[in-house]
């Protein structure tokens, strides 16, 4: 049994201890207070995955969708995909995260902020963003070495060595073995 996560705590979790692909779909929704279907779904699930429990789930979509739309609409057009995803209509099944594999292997129209970027991003893209999160000129390098021998997963551990000073236990695979491992090293 993990701890509840507060949906207080995600700014700052998401700076901290998501993953690249995570990171960029939270902010994306807050900047934009929107994100499209597949964005929705796997950053929902991977808050769920992490311990945000229902009621602030749902809260924190609201707080952020009703920024730009009225509450009867965001009830209307998005309150079951939600619940859905929580299983709480339709199947009833709690569905599970996206692996990195699954990420990694789709299709990311214009518009969407899903995918993994070290995958999906172009190169000056992410050597901007990495710049942006602090990354040194010798980490950033290596990364991108990675990424341009198509090695999107070691790029992904790599970054998560330079983020927290030392590498993860196991290379990554997964969004929230991501988040997991670096909410270890707080303990
Ligand atoms: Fe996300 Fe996995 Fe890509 Fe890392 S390798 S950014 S965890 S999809």
């Amino acid at each position: 049994n993990k701890d509840a996560v507060d949906i207080g705590d995600l700014n700052d979790y998401s700076k901290k201890h998501f993953p690249l692909c995570m990171r960029h779909l939270h902010e994306v929704l807050r900047a934009n207070h929107h994100l499209r279907h597949s964005g929705r779904l796997i950053y929902g699930l991977f808050l769920k995955s992490i311990g945000v429990l229902y009621e602030q789930f749902i809260e924190f979509w609201r707080q952020e969708f009703t920024k730009i739309m009225d509450n009867n609409k965001f009830d209307k057009d998005y309150l079951y995909n939600f619940n859905h995803q929580f299983g709480k209509v339709g199947k009833m099944v709690s569905y599970a995260p996206y692996s990195c594999i699954k990420i990694i292997m789709g299709n990311v129209g214009p518009g969407e902020a899903h995918g993994c970027p070290f995958k999906h991003w172009d190169v000056s893209y992410l050597k901007t963003k990495l710049n942006e999160y602090g990354g040194t000129q010798e980490s950033i390098q290596e990364v991108i070495n990675l990424v341009t021998n198509g090695h999107y997963q070691i790029a992904c551990t790599k970054y998560f060595e330079c983020a927290h000073g030392q590498p993860p236990v196991n290379s990554i695979n997964h969004p929230n073995q991501y988040f997991e491992e670096s909410m270890t090293l707080i303990k």
